[in-house]
């Protein structure tokens, strides 16, 4: 079936029904249940650079990207080699491989502030182990994070989050005790007279600050000027960590990451997504003074069965490599710019009120008048016409987060007659929600 024609959901209906049956929503995570805008959820196929086909044979222009990691899009030959050849030497020893100091090595060199980094499996343990790391290096407990900003679900950090929580209206968990949650203050993203009445009233028990440098999980939200450099000045005169949470924005905003596009060194930053390749993947780093309190050269214990896993190291590295392209960014920027245009040229001819953030190749649109700059912005676009136009563009064969509150990804797979389609059917959907 090609790519536009109408969606047929026969089996994918019925796959969801079976999925019920067995695993909690029919899904292994919240936002892939299509939930937020009421419809079957995809299940998919396969995949193939920037297109991905499900299981009742519809093809899309993918711009979830797996969430962030697929910066190559779909099934890049030499990230699928990479895998195939690891693989044929083993899946996991459980013992250090040569892989994992390539791996090291590479993010050491291309990420400003990271003198050493530990592996881990996923960007919640990233961030959850460089919480760990930043209150037992301070001994103090207090953190500070964004309202609307999504660091994994660990309990410290599941308070007034965004991503699947704000889509499903449940930034606060139940299940993360109390005594937890009070260790856990809040800002609005972007205020920094907010961080500074934090730090004026607890700045000597704030162990850290951790921050999406750009907001990705509210949609994207860039730092407004400043931000970043008076979170970097403020966390040193009280004595407090900076942590940007880079799981995201790593590799994805340029080469390195949105410590380096903005010039801020952080004293840990966490990892995830593109690093893996595809594969399960976190990782967290900083000063090695720091770095040097993990276990077993210091005490704060951190560990891991599949840490540095063999395959995940080998999709990883490979995908970092192709990374060191000349030219790659600005390329991904031009695509990306270009989508972005498209979109806001249609609003301004069909006089649908669409704000447009953009950072590199995160992109998102937002239903609203007011220019979105924090979560109570972000909320504050109208989500039953998402929910109209999101319909829409899945008919016309374009696939996106079924969510206001993610981000669209563009990856070097994306042509640009992939652009122009989807400027083409956001036009056409445009024009069905305005009549
Ligand atoms: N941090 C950020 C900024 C993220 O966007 C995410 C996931 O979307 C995470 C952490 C959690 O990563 P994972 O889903 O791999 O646990």
């Amino acid at each position: 079936m090609s790519l536009g024609a109408a969606r047929r959901d026969l089996h994918s209906r019925a796959a969801f029904e079976q999925a019920k049956r067995v695993m909690p929503g029919g899904v292994n995570s919240p936002v892939r249940s299509f939930s937020t805008v009421g419809l079957t959820p995809i299940f998919a196929a396969r995949g193939r650079g920037s297109h991905i086909f499900d299981m009742d044979g519809n093809e899309y222009i993918d711009y979830i990207g797996s969430w962030g990691p697929l910066i190559h899009g779909h099934a890049r030959p030499e990230i699928i080699e990479a895998i195939t050849e690891a693989a044929a030497c083993g899946t996991s020893f459980g013992l250090s491989t040569e892989m994992e100091i390539k791996m090291a090595e590479f993010i050491c060199k291309s990420m400003p502030s990271i003198e050493m980094v530990r592996m881990v499996n996923s960007g919640t343990e990233a961030s959850m182990s460089a919480l760990r790391l930043a209150r037992g290096y301070t001994r103090r407990q207090i953190i500070v994070k964004f309202q609307g900003g999504y660091h994994g679900h660990a309990d410290a950090l599941l308070i007034r989050s965004g991503s699947g929580t704000a889509s499903l209206g449940l930034p606060d968990s139940p299940g993360v005790p109390d005594s937890v949650a009070a260790h856990t203050l809040t800002a609005p993203y972007n205020s920094m007279d907010s961080v500074q009445l934090l730090f004026e009233r607890f700045g000597e028990q704030i162990a850290a600050v951790i921050v999406e440098p750009v907001a990705g999980n509210m949609g994207v939200i860039p730092p407004k000027p400043g931000l970043l450099q008076g979170l970097r000045d403020i966390t040193q005169q009280y004595g407090s960590l900076l942590i940007f949470d880079e799981v995201m924005t790593g590799y994805r905003v340029g080469f390195h990451g949105a410590q380096g596009l903005y010039g801020i060194k952080p004293d840990l930053t966490c990892l995830g997504k593109i690093i893996g390749g595809g594969l399960p993947v976190g990782a967290y780093g900083g000063r090695r003074d720091i770095m040097e309190q993990i276990a077993p050269v210091g005490s704060i214990y951190q560990a891991g069965t599949l840490s540095g896993n063999p395959l995940a190291m080998a999709a990883g590295y490979a995908a970092l490599r192709l990374l060191e392209e000349p030219g790659l960014y600005e390329e991904l920027d031009r695509k990306t710019a270009k989508l972005a245009d498209g979109f806001k040229e249609n609003a301004k001819q069909t006089g649908i009120p669409l704000q447009i953030n953009r950072v590199g190749s995160m992109v998102s649109a937002f239903f609203s008048q007011q220019e979105v700059v924090d979560y109570d912005t972000a909320k504050g676009s109208d989500i039953e016409l998402f929910k109209a136009y999101y319909a829409i563009m899945l008919e016309l064969g374009i696939l996106t987060a079924p969510t206001p509150y993610e981000v669209g990804f563009v990856s070097t797979a994306h042509s640009d007659e992939d652009i122009e389609e989807t400027i083409r059917a956001h036009y056409r959907a445009l024009l069905r929600i305005s009549s």
